[in-house]
């Protein structure tokens, strides 16, 4: 039944006292730091040595100090706040502590003063803990120490960093209450000329190492902590230091110099009048008697603290005290007395949800009912520790279930968020690939659109050229074969057909007969008569209109198969391939009857022309070899000049030849009128008709030739 009570006591109450301690020592100025110990601040800071051991005195006191404050600086006013808080709480008046912890919250806050609402916060966590409400409790002091975590008052952020190692140790996690409070010592160490700061820190650390059962390190650190409380002169903070050490001596298996610490702390608390101080001491003593098995005299310690419990209406001490008393009486056979106060004092246990000082009593009292031979009555108290302690085991299962669970599902969400983000990281190559080939394809789609418009639209252009090349072609054909004023074939063009004709060695006529007569091809060659006059006369467009009215004269008068053709300026040759010999001469007579007829109206003119011919038939053959037609050409050319020497307006034409092997193609063709003379050759005279020939000029002759067979083919 090793010191349950201890146990529940130091985890329990000690930190309070302590932490309380603590606020009472590390508050900013101190009473020795103050210049003028009689001022307003000076008195309040005195209040809390006296409100730490004789609170109820110390609230008197403030409370009339309150009046003075009014209008006071801002460091006074917090700290006579403060001080009531503390005061109140003392005094077991937690509503009016909690109001005044408010309060100074509250002015801190109105003051945008970072250290006074911290130091509210550390007032209100200490009424807190003292109303049992652990959780709450501990979040203050975690805000009241990001609240200060640049304030430059170091007592305070001692304190804070004490309270926060207190807290952390409440919570079971002992490295960083030890870092904390170790922090809490240095900083207290800073501020060299108050060793009451050091005095809070370093009993925190005493209790912390005793907590983790390093009482070695325990021990160095109360050595310390009772020479520094030396120089306190201080009996209050000894009798603190006293009770440190008590818990030390009875978790390190020392309690002789436990139960001799206590009795020194109770005879110091009781020379201060520290009631709240002497009622915890006596519950300490109490179960330290308990541990010798002095059930008398821990029975009387614990009727002690309840009386003084009922002064300072401590309600966990009180609680503490009547298990305490219980178990005394039931050592010592008070049997349903015993089992009364254990009741009421596992009540205020289960009141404060104080599960494992409930678990730990509950043991011990099944145990002392067992000794007292209660066996009914240990099975349920057994049950219900049982029941509490699967409960806590329940809940620290649960816990570390929960906690596995957060760990689980935050690494399992992470791992989600990874796969997430892996896939959309997939997703998006993915995305960004299809829509790189979309963009291909609309890009070769575009291409390909282009590239056939622009194929189509050349096409249609090389089409379009084709065509025009085309009709440039028949014109420039037409050109090269057509003369453009009478739209007749041009004489390169009748070249290159009688040359394609010889080429293709085709006969220029066919060799046939008609009723007997022979049918034959024939070559007339025109010339206008006087035509210089005219153009002269009229002007070179009246000549055009000559020229023109010529060749429509010739179209009328020939056959679509004859070729007629502009031969010269005023010159025009006619190529017949198929006509009877006989209808040559009929022809010449057409040929000119044909065109002197015709009258030209010119403007107010009227113009009438006569032409002369020269002609033979096609091909001519002297001694049964045909000339060639260039030969032939120049044959008729000669005759035409016959007609024009011979008086113009009529036709020459080569008949045939006689006698040709007494002359040569080479005499006909140099004097042909020689030769038709001395009768070679055979010539044809058909006169033109209508009006009378223009005056001829002094060299003409034209009635001087003796023809051969004249008229005798004129149709006159
Ligand atoms: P002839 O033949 O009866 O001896 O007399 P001519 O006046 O016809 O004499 P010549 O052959 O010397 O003159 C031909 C004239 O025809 C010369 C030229 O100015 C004219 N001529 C030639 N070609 C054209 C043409 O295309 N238009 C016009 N208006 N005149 C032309
Ligand atoms: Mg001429
Ligand atoms: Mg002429």
């Amino acid at each position: 039944m090793a010191g349950f009570r201890n146990d529940g006591w130091l985890v329990r109450v000690r930190p309070r006292a302590i932490a309380v301690a603590v606020a009472l020592v590390l508050s900013p100025a101190l009473a020795g730091a103050e210049t003028d110990p009689s001022s307003l601040y000076a008195r309040i800071i005195d209040m809390r040595e006296q409100s730490r051991f004789v609170p109820e005195k110390a609230l008197k006191q403030l409370l009339v100090l309150q009046t003075e404050a009014a209008g006071a600086p801002a460091a006074t006013q917090a700290e006579l706040l403060s001080q009531l808080s503390v005061a109140n709480m003392r005094a077991g008046k937690n509503d009016a502590a909690m109001a005044a912890a408010d309060q100074l919250i509250a002015y801190g806050k109105s003051l945008h003063d970072d250290t006074i609402v911290a130091k509210g916060l550390m007032a209100k966590g200490y009424v807190l803990f003292d109303r049992a409400e652990l959780d709450a409790s501990h979040q203050t002091a975690f805000d009241a120490e990001k609240m200060a975590a640049t304030s430059t008052n170091l007592a305070l952020r001692s304190q804070i960093a004490v309270t926060v190692g207190q807290t952390y140790a409440e919570m079971g996690n002992f490295p960083a209450a030890l870092a904390k409070l170790q922090t809490g010592v240095d900083i207290a160490r800073q501020v060299n000329d108050d060793p009451v700061m050091l005095f809070g820190a370093l009993n925190a650390l005493v209790n912390l190492y005793t907590q983790m059962k390093e009482y070695d390190k325990a021990s160095a650190a109360l050595d310390e902590l009772l020479t520094e409380t030396e120089k306190l002169r201080s009996p209050g903070r000894m009798a603190i230091a006293k009770i440190t050490e008590y818990g030390l001596a009875i978790d390190s298996g020392q309690p002789k110099r436990a139960l001799r610490a206590l009795l020194q702390s109770l005879d110091l608390e009781r020379k201060l009048g520290a009631e709240r101080m002497i009622g915890m001491t006596l519950v300490n003593l109490s179960d330290s008697y308990l541990k010798e098995h002095d059930y008398p005299r821990a029975a009387q310690y614990a009727t002690e603290s309840l009386r003084s419990t009922a002064l300072t209406n401590d309600k966990s001490v009180e609680a503490t005290a009547r298990v305490n008393l219980g178990q005394a009486y039931l050592g010592m056979g008070r049997i349903a007395e015993g089992k009364k106060q254990y009741e009421a004092g596992m009540a205020r246990y289960e009141q404060e949800n104080n599960k494992p000082d409930l678990q730990d009593a509950l043991r011990e009292y099944g145990e002392a009912l067992e000794r007292v031979g209660d066996l009914a009555g240990a099975v349920s108290a057994y049950h219900r520790e049982r029941a509490i302690s699967n409960e806590l085991f329940e809940k620290r299962r649960q816990q570390t279930v929960l906690e596995l669970q957060a760990k689980y599902e935050t690494e399992k969400k992470q791992r989600q968020i990874q796969l997430l983000s892996k896939e959309n990281q997939v997703k998006g190559t993915e995305i960004d690939n299809r829509r790189l080939q979309q963009r291909v394809w609309w890009l070769l789609a575009l291409v390909f659109a282009l590239a056939s418009m622009v194929v189509g639209l050349l096409y249609r252009k090389v089409r379009h050229a084709n065509a025009q090349l085309e009709v440039k072609n028949l014109e420039l054909k037409a050109q090269s074969t057509l003369d453009p004023l009478t739209m007749l074939y041009n004489r390169r063009h009748f070249q290159d057909f009688m040359r394609d004709m010889i080429h293709a060695d085709k006969p220029l006529t066919e060799k046939r007969t008609l009723h007997g007569d022979d049918i034959v091809g024939a070559l007339f060659l025109l010339d206008v008569d006087h035509f210089k006059n005219i153009n002269d006369r009229y002007g070179h467009a009246a000549g055009d209109a000559v020229l023109k009215m010529i060749a429509e004269n010739l179209r009328v008068v020939l056959r679509e198969t004859d070729m007629i053709v502009r031969w010269g300026g005023e010159e025009f040759l006619a190529f017949l391939p198929t006509i009877p010999r006989h209808g040559v001469d009929e022809i010449a007579r057409r040929i000119l009857v044909g065109i002197s007829s015709q009258i030209i109206r010119y403007q107010e003119h009227e113009i009438s022309v006569n032409v002369s011919v020269g002609f033979a038939p096609f091909p001519l053959a002297p001694a049964d070899v045909p000339l060639p037609w260039e030969r032939a050409v120049n044959l008729i050319d000669m005759a035409l000049y016959l007609a024009k020497s011979h008086g113009r307006n009529r036709a020459y034409g080569v008949r045939g030849f006689e006698n040709f092997h007494q002359t040569s193609m080479e005499a006909i063709e140099q004097d042909l009128e020689s030769a038709w003379r001395a009768g070679f050759v055979d010539l044809s005279v058909v006169l033109g008709g209508g009006p009378e020939t223009p005056p001829p000029s002094p060299s003409e002759h034209s009635n001087v030739v003796p023809l051969k067979h004249a008229a005798h083919k004129n149709s006159h």
